[in-house]
């Protein structure tokens, strides 16, 4: 098999949309997975929809999820992304090249015309596409009114046949070529359309497979009609399922978030965010759910990509992201962590103190962006019990073994989590106490909750005046 190449061709329009992001993943990890290349290439050349700050956006998402690529054009030791807008001679060539193989024509029909032409369509329930009339235009006439008036360039769509897509996940899907606007390829001014530049540029550029979200099935059969016209080999075309809300409709901002830097900001892992985007549309055939970047180039196939809408669930991305807390190395989760606490104003006053905290609260954060909720424990200088922790706290044994505990305290001047374990064995023996019994009331007196944080590391943060304070609170409860 010749070369395997693909590319991300996003359109700088904004914030990053999570399909954007799947999009790119596919393409990289088919990329990799066949030890072929990927081309980021930038799609800037709708005027009217660029936004400033939207490129650098994306590459900087790109970079933070770790899809890297592979080719562009030099920028002083660096290299890419290919911009569309710095290419624009490319396609004015080419367009030239179509109309001289009578393939595309110049039609200078005004706005107003087709403004008229599309309401008379609509009125007799008909498609509403170009009526053909700048078509008939004799080739002299055409090229003397080219230098002279404002127009575009449409393609020549042929009326009759059918224009079929061999899609690698959606099979056969065929368009009558009857349906199919003669469309523009040059707008009027002088940049090239989405089709045209899309299609030059994936020539150019040798894409072997086009892989791409489902809403752009319907441009695939005019790029096809766009290859044969040049003479081209068309690439092979996947088209990725459409993401789905849990109540089915299409994934939109109005149903919630759905920018990467919405997600970024919440507080989500890029490992967990790659890992949850991955299962939107793939699996690999058995249950697993969690997968290194690594484990998805290996098992990545677009066979295994299924053609039913997959649906975003945050619940699952939250919990995922719990997952990926829990497992990074310490030393990357206490420096994330560090940042967060820093932006949220969370603060002991004590490095190392904030450390232990982000330890002890580690088993049970899901996102960053709990930890306001999460850490409150540690910022609280009152106790806030639960009515479970106050069942335990007035048992009988809890008052004897508050007070050997305080007994005990008393002869260790600095109190280390070894100490602490000497303590409690030492009010398990004086008391007859232990297990639950022992420990859910020290918990309670300490926490006001009966679970949360391991003990020794609550310990370690709040230090032996703080649990002496609270240990006779509760005794006094
Ligand atoms: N520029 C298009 C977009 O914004 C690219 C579609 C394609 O991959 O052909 O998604």
């Amino acid at each position: 098999m010749s070369e395997i190449r693909v590319r991300f061709a996003p359109s700088p329009t904004g914030f990053v949309h999570v399909g954007s992001l799947r999009t790119a993943l596919f393409n990289y990890l088919f990329a990799r997975h066949h030890h072929g290349k990927l081309i980021l290439r930038i799609e800037d050349t709708d005027q009217t929809r660029y936004v400033q700050g939207a490129v650098e956006n994306m590459i900087k998402v790109l970079s933070w999820a770790g899809l890297d690529y592979d080719e562009g054009p030099d920028r002083g030791g660096n290299f890419g992304p290919y911009y569309q807008s710095q290419r624009l001679d490319l396609y004015h060539d080419h367009v030239q090249r179509l109309i001289d193989a009578d393939q595309a024509y110049p039609c200078f029909c005004s706005e107003e015309r087709l403004q008229s032409m599309r309401e008379k369509q609509a009125a007799h329930n008909l498609p509403i596409m170009y009526d053909g009339t700048c078509r008939h235009i004799p080739t002299d006439v055409a090229r003397k009114r080219m230098r002279e008036e404002s127009h575009v360039v449409r393609l020549k769509v042929p009326s009759q046949g059918e224009t079929v897509v061999d899609d690698l996940i959606r099979g056969r899907v065929a368009f009558r070529n009857n349906l199919l606007d003669d469309q523009v390829l040059l707008k009027s001014d002088g940049y090239p359309t989405y089709h045209l530049a899309n299609v030059v540029d994936d020539h150019l550029m040798q894409i072997s497979h086009v892989i791409r979200g489902e809403e752009w099935l319907p441009s695939t059969p005019k790029h096809i009609l766009l290859y044969q016209a040049f003479g081209w080999h068309t690439p092979q075309f996947a088209h990725l399922p459409l993401l789905l809300n849990p109540d089915r409709s299409k994934l939109s901002k109005r149903q919630g978030d759905v920018a990467v830097e919405d997600y970024q900001q919440k507080g989500i892992l890029p490992e967990a965010l790659i890992n949850f985007v991955a299962l939107l549309g793939w699996n690999r055939g058995d249950d697993q759910e969690i997968f290194t970047l690594e484990e998805l180039v290996q098992s990545f196939t677009l066979k295994r990509v299924n053609k039913a809408g997959a649906v975003f669930d945050l619940h699952k991305l939250e919990w995922m992201n719990g997952y990926y807390i829990r497992h990074i190395k310490e030393e990357r989760y206490l420096q994330i962590g560090l940042q967060w606490m820093g932006k949220l104003g969370l603060d002991s006053g004590n490095r190392q103190t904030n450390e232990n905290i982000l330890k002890a609260i580690r088993p049970a954060l899901n996102t960053f962006a709990d930890l306001p909720e999460k850490t409150a424990m540690f910022f609280a200088d009152t106790l806030n019990y639960e009515e479970e922790a106050l069942q335990w706290i007035r048992k009988e044994k809890s008052k004897e073994i508050f007070s050997r505990l305080l007994k005990e305290l008393e002869s260790y001047p600095q109190l280390t989590v070894n100490d602490f374990g000497s303590v409690m064995k030492g009010v398990q023996k004086s008391t007859g106490c232990k297990g639950q019994d022992l420990w859910m009331p020290v918990r309670a007196a300490i926490t006001g909750m009966t679970h949360g944080p391991e003990l020794p590391l609550v310990l370690l943060v709040f230090g032996k005046n703080k649990i002496t304070r609270f240990i006779k609170q509760a005794l006094n409860l």
